[in-house]
């Protein structure tokens, strides 16, 4: 097996093929060979300063191949003891960097002591809100990247989220706390698969994350059951956003476009975000690819008793019409508003028990009964399509835990597995032309990729 040789036993040389990447692994160079501690806080004294003008016939480190390696560096032991760069190396003081990780059961407190940190500034900071706020929520594994001045605290800073960071700073009087902005970079990437068995299977053969295919099935669900209508042989295009942070790639994004081809029919969707940040998909021509209504408003393990004009009732035991569907599911389960509405009724109705009733556009209302509780939603408040409105229960006349769902349009009962839903809106009149702009070149773009995929599957088939 080959071994890397240790870079201790190296004759050191600023020589192209042996260049040391960071000024911090020249550092370690130095401590390794035995350099005193105060040599060591001169050293990083001059790393992080502009050095005077070496002088002429001392060999000066230069990078050439424009990589980051730091050419204002000249680590030289002989150098670094003349007393005129002493001087000036005091000027900023050396600080110390620490990155500390919680571990279980960790607390700053006990990591400040480990590490003879000022625990004074700990508790002065403790008290700045944005700090208090994210000392809270400390969890195992969470990263705070300190400088300081032989324990004196000079600086603190930790990620919050993907997007944003707090950073904590001695400041003239005590230390000040902010929440910084993280940058993210987000590329456009490109897919196709062909279905042969499944859409799930056809999307780990492309490389694709659980992420993007859950993204597609869930804007094409409108159009194509994936259990039942996909055939072998269908395809898909699709273009998505890759989050990458520090040059390094964090996760799969939204999807920008895609093209599904079921069965001889082609659907595409393509993604637009109002100036609210609410984002939709609407084909080509501005139309939305949802439906203005969910068919069915809460996950259910069956239906427990379907739309019957004509039925017995199980607790009254007379013929009533059952004007709605039952979706047996467990207590707890969310219920979610099948469209977009506003919320007319929230309380308990005889039988129905704890019930919501939402009044939606094109004199469409819809009841949700039986709830154990309702989630958020205050009578004349609006809500959107998907929102959970309330939990599934058996409040009212109810033998078992199930959601009673009807829909009424102009005040008449439809059963809702089988009537014709409305189309969700097409995009909004004043967004219109903005996003048939966009249009255009997405789909050129996935046209041209398609056909290069097209291209290189007929040459692998001869
Ligand atoms: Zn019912």
């Amino acid at each position: 097996m080959h071994r890397p040789v240790s870079p201790l036993l190296h004759d050191y040389k600023p020589s192209a093929a042996n260049k040391p990447k960071k000024s911090k692994a020249l550092q370690w160079f130095v401590v390794g060979l035995g350099i005193p501690l105060a040599g060591l806080a001169l050293v990083s004294a001059l790393t992080s300063t502009t050095p005077p003008a070496a002088p002429p016939e001392e060999p000066v480190i230069t990078a050439t191949d424009g990589s980051d390696y730091d050419v204002e560096t000249p680590v030289e032991p002989v150098y670094a003891a003349t007393p005129l760069v002493l001087a000036d190396a005091i000027n900023p003081p050396p600080y110390q960097t620490l990155n500390l990780t919680i571990g279980r059961g960790d607390t700053l407190d006990k990591l400040f002591r480990q590490h003879d940190l000022d625990l004074g500034h700990l508790s002065e900071i403790s008290r700045l809100d944005e700090a208090r706020k994210r000392f809270r929520k400390l969890k195992p594994g969470d990263q705070f990247e300190i400088t300081h001045d032989r324990g004196d605290l000079v600086s603190m800073y930790s990620n919050l989220n993907l997007t944003s960071a707090l950073k904590i700073e001695r400041a003239e009087s005590g230390f000040k706390a902010e929440i910084v902005e993280r940058a993210i970079e987000k590329r456009k990437r490109l897919a196709y698969g062909t279905i042969e068995s499944s859409l799930f299977e056809s999307a780990a053969d492309a490389g694709l994350s659980d992420r993007v295919i859950m993204n597609i099935a869930g804007i094409f669900a409108w159009d194509v059951d994936f259990v039942l209508d996909i055939r072998s042989g269908d395809d898909y295009y699709v273009q998505y956003e890759e989050i990458w942070q520090d040059g390094e790639y964090v996760m799969d994004g939204e999807i920008i476009a895609a093209e599904f081809n079921n069965n001889g029919r082609t659907y595409h969707a393509i993604r637009f975000v109002d100036d609210e940040g609410r984002s939709d998909y609407f084909t080509p021509d501005g139309h939305s690819v949802r439906k203005a209504f969910l068919r069915a408003p809460v996950d259910f393990t069956r239906i427990s008793s379907n739309f019957n004009p004509r039925r017995r009732h199980p607790i009254l035991n007379s013929i009533r019409a059952h004007r709605g569907v039952d979706y047996a599911a467990p207590r707890g389960t969310p219920i979610k508003a099948a469209g977009d509405g506003k919320v007319i009724f929230r309380g308990v109705k005889g039988g129905y028990g704890k019930t919501i009733i939402l009044q939606h556009g094109g004199n469409i209302t819809t009841l949700y009964a039986h709830m154990s509780r309702y989630a958020g939603a205050r009578i004349g408040g609006r809500v959107r399509q998907g929102q959970t409105i309330g939990y599934v229960g058996a409040t009212g006349l109810a033998t078992a835990n199930h959601l009673h769902y009807e829909y009424r349009l102009n005040g008449v009962h439809r059963n809702p597995r089988t009537v014709r839903l409305p189309q969700a809106d097409p995009i909004d009149q004043r967004y219109r032309q903005r996003f048939l702009a966009t249009v255009e070149p997405i789909l050129q773009e996935l046209e041209k990729f398609k056909n290069t995929q097209l291209a290189s599957v007929a040459y692998s088939n001869k």
